[in-house]
């Protein structure tokens, strides 16, 4: 049985544009500068990395603080630091070389901070904010709240996220003050982690271009071009390996978008009737 879809050519064509746009995004400067200063931070070990995460779970960017100084940024007063470990070193003559060595002896607690902690020069980021602000849109977002399951509330969200999906509430979060076409964006963004993430055991990578490229695919359906963000967006957690999580990601993220889009076309017929 085939199942005639008028959704499916269009969707195709968008998921395509999704691959071809975040393919470009390697070959740009701001793509260089981002792995330039990745590459300014400190890789931390397994270890170091879940004692960040468990004092503060919403760090993204964390340095020492004289690290922070040469960043052009200022820890701000009476911060606590997120403790991890530290290697000491003992320097050693090697008997037969008589070569200086560095050993290894122990691990000792030093500080680091979270940007959040800090202030000064801004951070080279990929991806600015959505600024487009119009009728059509907030009458779009209004048509979104009404589709999704899950309860919205915005919110002041100060770590640098648009907005979140609670696994335990079952509910989203959109950050307070942006402009309509990010908050449709948001919305649509974690309305796909609330479908498609309660219960995966899939990588962070993955489902945030699951949920990037789904809410990329659905704007664009309707005509609001999120590219700007989206593209660099999904370029930031597609990996290494060029294209594979996207090309992973392309059959969830064509049906959710679908789904998506027929569930918003029902709630603007409605809305259409009754007016
Ligand atoms: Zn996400």
């Amino acid at each position: 049985m085939t199942k005639t879809n008028h959704k499916e050519p269009k969707v195709n064509e968008l998921y395509a544009k999704l691959k071809e746009g975040v393919q470009k995004v390697y070959f740009s400067d701001k793509w260089k500068e981002i792995l330039l200063f990745q590459s300014r931070f400190h890789n931390y070990s397994f270890n170091n990395m879940m004692l960040i995460y468990f004092q503060c779970p919403t760090a993204t960017f964390v340095a020492g603080y004289t690290d922070w100084q040469k960043l052009g940024r200022q820890v701000q007063y009476k911060q606590e630091g997120i403790k991890i470990l530290a290697p000491s070193y003992k320097i050693e003559k090697d008997e037969q070389t008589g070569e200086k060595k560095k050993k290894l002896v122990g691990f000792h607690q030093t500080s680091v901070f979270d940007v959040s902690q800090t202030k000064g020069a801004p951070l080279p980021s990929l991806t600015h904010e959505l600024t487009m602000e119009t009728a059509t849109l907030r009458d779009f977002y209004e048509t979104l709240k009404a589709v999704c399951p899950f309860p919205v509330e915005e919110k002041t969200i100060t770590n640098g996220s648009k907005g979140y999906f609670d696994h335990l509430t079952q509910s989203i979060a959109v950050k307070k003050g942006m402009a309509a076409l990010h908050k449709c964006k948001t919305l649509v963004h974690e309305m796909a982690h609330g479908y498609l993430h309660t219960n995966s055991d899939k990588s962070k990578e993955m489902k945030e271009v699951e949920a990037e490229g789904t809410a990329f695919v659905v704007l664009s359906y309707f005509g609001f071009d999120t590219s700007n963000y989206s593209f660099p967006y999904v370029a930031g957690w597609n990996g290494s390996a060029f294209a594979d999580h996207i090309q992973k990601a392309g059959d969830t993220i064509q049906k959710t978008a679908e789904k998506l889009i027929a569930e918003i076309e029902k709630e603007m017929s409605k809305k259409s009737a009754a007016a």
